[in-house]
């Protein structure tokens, strides 16, 4: 089956990106938020490819030539902008709608990072040709350049830094719903369960300290050796304080 969406995450290998700062390099947070899409991409039965899927480097030609020949009928390319902005861009070539660029900005909108603007753009002294390659050299593919927000601008790199999960996950829905298939938010990891300890197995080091506390009985309860890598809840902590507490204060009146 043909892919129905190519992604690129922009950038990459040599070529760090504009959109970079002392937290973050946009290669890296394209491919993050690239690698991310792919995955949810799978679970909604979306069939996606990607550019690059590795911090490698790939020529304007060789990008967009991966793009055209993929077969898919849409490509996101995702990147992060600099230059004294605030918010998220969408930018979609002279020959196609704007339509999903609207629909995509809007659920980053909904997701946190404001909407700047939705635009299209010419090539100095020719308006038939669109301004990026991404647009002009990617055949029939229809691509929308999106920009997650200014790297340079300290609320926007805050929310990339934390939230790029929550904007990645917009553009999902947002292409999700674009082309009409059923959507469903990702499904939040259970907290994992603490792996019952074999006391026997455990090192002499880690044993000998518990095993005092029970023959002191300052802990009482067998249940702690089980999870002897976990930290006591505070109640716990008072109680074995309390008793020793206790027991010193019994030795000195004794
Ligand atoms: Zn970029």
């Amino acid at each position: 089956m043909s892919p129905l969406l190519i992604i690129d995450p922009g950038h990459g290998g040599l070529d760090p990106g504009g959109g970079s700062n002392a937290k973050f390099k946009e290669k890296d947070m394209t491919l993050q938020i690239s690698l991310y899409q792919s995955r949810r991409f799978q679970e909604l039965n979306i069939p996606t490819v990607m550019t690059r899927t590795t911090d490698t480097t790939l020529s304007s030609e060789q990008r967009t030539a991966i793009v055209r020949s993929s077969g898919a009928r849409y490509c996101i390319s995702n990147h992060i902008n600099s230059g004294g902005g605030h918010g998220a861009e969408a930018i979609y070539s002279i020959y196609s709608q704007a339509t999903l660029a609207k629909h995509l900005i809007e659920e980053l909108e909904i997701a946190g990072m404001p909407a700047r603007r939705v635009y299209t753009r010419t090539y100095p002294g020719n308006p038939k040709l669109d301004y990026y390659f991404m647009h002009r050299e990617t055949g029939s593919v229809e691509t929308v350049i999106l920009e997650y927000g200014f790297a340079d601008n300290p609320v926007d790199a805050g929310m990339l830094e934390t939230d790029w999960e929550k904007l990645a996950e917009a553009v999902v829905r947002g292409f999700t719903e674009f082309v009409g298939k059923e959507y469903k938010p990702p499904v939040p990891a259970q907290p994992a369960e603490p792996v019952p300890v074999h006391w026997n197995s455990l090192p002499a080091w880690k044993r000998e300290g518990v095993d005092w506390l029970y023959a002191q009985g300052l802990l009482t309860d067998q249940e702690w050796r089980g999870r002897i890598d976990e930290p006591l809840p505070l109640w716990a902590e008072a109680a074995v304080l309390k008793r020793l507490y206790g027991k010193l204060s019994n030795g000195r009146q004794s």
